[in-house]
């Protein structure tokens, strides 16, 4: 599976956190109930939960992978800069002479909330009930709150952040995190994972944040196809590495309905983990091999 040449090449890591260093979502009902918790929506929990349950698992016509459209209350799939398809919250198709107004993305991206994991789900949710931007914020600080501590604390995979330590090889570890500070900082506490990055980012601004620490890091010398970005949230995490000629490791044990192709295709954490190590292993090798050939040069020239 880890036979890929270009994996010798990868000098710098890119990681998101969450979903990609944990894997977790019993939290989604959670976050749904405190979200409609003393709204106007309140009676319509149990059906949002349903909702927010069948997108997850791939049951509804509206999947990871799509875009929900604020405005019009309709979910999108977007292959390339066009809109190619549309549907309702009822699994109803949206006719193609619609699809087609919409136009490129940029023209509707104010309008756009990428449904990319579990919590992208409850933002297009929080976007369907119009309920206002501070009820969204206090109940994912809740339900964040809550995954620290019994009885939801959720379970580390300490052999992942072993071979992530032991990834000495490349140059550099990063993590870029959506999540604001306050909360990235007590999850990295709860993981013990801080020391394994060169950087850490904290509310991070992906996608336009990972365009940005891309091209910083070309800037610093780094050619695209020796930095791997790897997340669960193709959107955030990965098409701003793909655009501009990076690597790139989707992680999710979901369905996705984004079309693109990315370099690697990972459900969970233990391949992650072996990944890891089958890096290290691949730069290892071929920094052997490079010491070789340089000896066998030298001792050729000595010779001469
Ligand atoms: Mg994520």
């Amino acid at each position: 599976m880890y036979n890929e040449n270009w994996l010798s090449a990868i000098k710098v890591v890119i990681f998101d956190m969450d979903g990609t260093l944990y894997q977790e979502d019993t939290f989604l009902e959670r976050y749904i109930r405190y979200l409609l918790e003393g709204t106007e929506h309140e009676e319509a929990t149990d059906e949002a939960m349903r909702l927010g349950r069948a997108i997850i698992a791939g049951e509804h016509a509206i999947g990871f992978g799509h875009f929900y459209h604020m405005r019009d209350d309709v979910g999108l799939v977007l292959e390339g800069e066009r809109f190619v398809r549309g549907f309702t919250w009822e699994g109803a198709a949206i006719e193609e002479g619609t699809i087609r107004e919409y136009g490129a993305f940029s023209e509707q991206a104010v309008h756009l909330i990428p449904i990319g994991d579990p919590w992208g789900v409850v933002t297009a949710l929080g976007r369907k009930y119009r309920l206002p931007e501070s009820k969204l914020r206090s109940a994912f600080d809740r339900v964040r709150q809550e995954m620290l501590l019994p009885p939801h604390r959720f379970e580390r995979h300490d052999k992942l952040f072993e071979a992530l330590e032991a990834l000495g090889a490349v140059d550099k570890k990063i993590l870029l995190t959506n999540t604001h500070f306050e909360s990235g900082i007590a999850f990295m506490g709860y993981m013990g994972i801080r020391h394994l990055f060169d950087d850490v980012v904290c509310g991070a601004n992906k996608p336009a944040g990972l365009h940005a620490y891309f091209n910083a890091l070309l800037a610093q010398g780094y050619q695209a196809h020796e930095i791997l970005s790897i997340g669960d949230n193709p959107w955030n995490d990965l098409h701003p590495a793909k655009k501009l000629g990076g690597r790139t490791c989707m992680i999710s044990p979901y369905p996705s309905g984004d079309p693109e192709i990315w370099d690697l295709r990972l459900r969970r954490l233990d391949e992650l983990e072996q990944l890891m190590r089958a890096i290290q292993e691949s730069i290892t090798r071929r920094n052997r091999a490079d010491g070789q050939d340089r000896a066998e040069a030298y001792q050729q020239e000595v010779q001469g």
